[in-house]
This record gives C-alpha cells, sequence and structure tokens, in this order.
C-alpha cells in the first residue's frame, strides 16, 4: 500500500501538494477526474518520508498519509 492516498474524484487540481512536497513525490495526471480536473497522485512513493505535509496543504483534504510503525522491542 502507497504510503499517500488520493480521493482523486475530489481533487481540483490546484497542485498545491505538488509543489509542497520537498521530495518531489508527487505529480499530476493526463487524465481528467469525474469533476473534470487533471488531479494529483505519487508519481515517486520511493521518495516519499511520510511527513504529512501533502495532506496538510490540501485545501479539500483529498489527501490521507499512513507512516510506518516501528515495531518496539520490549525488554520486560
Ligand atoms: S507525505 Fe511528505 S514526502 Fe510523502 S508525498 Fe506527501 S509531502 Fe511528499
Ligand atoms: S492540494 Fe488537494 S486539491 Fe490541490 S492538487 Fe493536491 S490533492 Fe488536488
Amino acid at each position: 500500500m502507497d504510503l499517500v492516498q488520493f480521493q482523486k474524484d475530489r481533487c481540483k487540481g490546484c497542485e498545491l501538494c505538488v509543489g509542497f512536497c520537498a521530495r518531489g513525490c508527487l505529480g499530476m495526471s493526463d487524465e481528467l477526474n469525474a469533476i473534470g480536473y487533471r488531479y494529483a497522485k505519487l508519481v515517486n512513493p520511493e521518495k516519499c518520508t511520510g511527513c504529512g505535509v501533502c495532506a496538510d496543504m490540501c485545501p479539500d483534504t483529498v489527501i490521507r498519509v499512513f507512516r510506518k510503525t516501528k515495531k518496539v522491542k520490549s525488554h520486560v
């Protein structure tokens, strides 16, 4: 599963998220979504750190970011 998921048919193509991803993970589709806009998508998933900036910047809450969790060893 990708760390970043989009509700693509709610995206209005503003590209804010693309500009704010410092690692260049995001890009715009060539196709149009259900409401007639090119939509944001993950184009370099291997570079994503799960920082959540893209989700914070999206004015329409289109993006959800899932962070990987580390298993913590118990010494009890
Ligand atoms: S979670 Fe961070 S690194 Fe990943 S796509 Fe969003 S802004 Fe870029
Ligand atoms: S900030 Fe939100 S509405 Fe704008 S392109 Fe990104 S996902 Fe789409």
